[in-house]
């Protein structure tokens, strides 16, 4: 038995006796989908260090919208092109099999919700929607970023024409307030706080098992490398998700029905009609 197989078990036991299972995920649930972590400059997406917090703050994008589109492309390119994994899909069964009451991501992929997963709160944020920084309008992104990508025009408000912004956090924004809300009090009454991809860096929403184990909740953390959390934990898989939350999720799932193969035919009502003629030998037999 290897040593992470102990430890799904472990976490599996703490599974089964939870009542109130709630999960985080972050940046490396996606990764195996394709998806380089935006806010890391190990991502590749920033030329250096401080053209982040040049381009992807509130002051930044209002000062040079199009600085800021022009970084966020190659990132919107990779995420129209990934597809759900193993991870997000389990993560989603979970939900439907009634073990996971809540599903926190620091994502602004959509990746969980075209996965399967309801109740969903995306606390960084997500691409579905751009948002008029200036008169707070919104409306659905798809069409503004299709025309952003085929001939580069940045999506203007309807109503006061300033550029608008995809409805994702940017540096130094606060998060949505409602939906961080709606996580710390999930958190706050969690048995079980399961933590997947995310080394826990990114406060607030890095806080949350912090909280979820002040109020007597287990903590599960399943991540690549090591985490903030990891001392606290009850028990810390360093793995793929991929691998792992399939391995974790599946005893909680509803067992396949087994289909009964049809019934044979009554032998011997039309002798010959049927049957092999009696030159033809099933091999082996004989
Ligand atoms: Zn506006």
């Amino acid at each position: 038995m290897k040593q992470s197989d102990a430890l799904i078990d472990r976490a599996i036991d703490l599974m089964r006796t939870a009542r109130r299972v709630v999960a985080l995920t972050g940046a490396g649930i996606s990764t195996p989908s394709g998806i380089p972590d935006y806010r890391s400059p190990k991502s590749g997406l920033w030329a250096k260090a401080a053209d982040m917090m040049e381009v992807a703050t509130l002051q930044g994008f209002r000062h040079r919208p199009q600085a800021f589109y022009d970084w966020l492309r190659p990132l919107l390119d990779v995420i129209l092109q990934a597809q759900p994994n193993a991870a997000h899909r389990a993560l989603a069964q979970l939900e439907q099999a009634g073990h996971l009451q809540a599903l926190i991501t620091q994502n602004i992929d959509l990746l969980h919700g075209r996965a399967g997963s309801r109740a969903l709160y995306e606390v960084h944020g997500h691409l579905r929607e751009v948002v008029c920084p200036t008169c707070h309008f919104v409306a659905p992104a798809e069409t503004y970023i299709d025309e952003f990508l085929s001939d580069g025009r940045l999506p203007r408000c309807r109503r006061c024409r300033h550029f608008m912004k995809p409805s994702v956090v940017l540096f130094g924004e606060l998060l949505p307030w409602q939906t961080m809300r709606a996580a710390q009090q999930h958190a706050h009454s969690a048995d079980l706080f399961l933590v997947a991809g995310s080394s826990l860096e990114v406060a607030p929403a890095g806080d949350l098992p912090a909280l979820a184990l002040a109020h007597g909740a287990r903590l599960i953390i399943v991540n690549l490398g090591p985490t903030a959390m990891d001392e606290e934990a009850d028990v810390v898989i360093h793995g793929d998700v991929v691998d792992v939350l399939p391995r974790l999720v599946e005893p909680f799932l509803p067992r396949p029905l087994l289909i009964e193969p049809p019934p044979a035919p009554p032998a011997g009502l039309f002798p010959g009609k049927n049957a092999p003629p009696n030159d033809v030998r099933v091999s082996g037999a004989g």
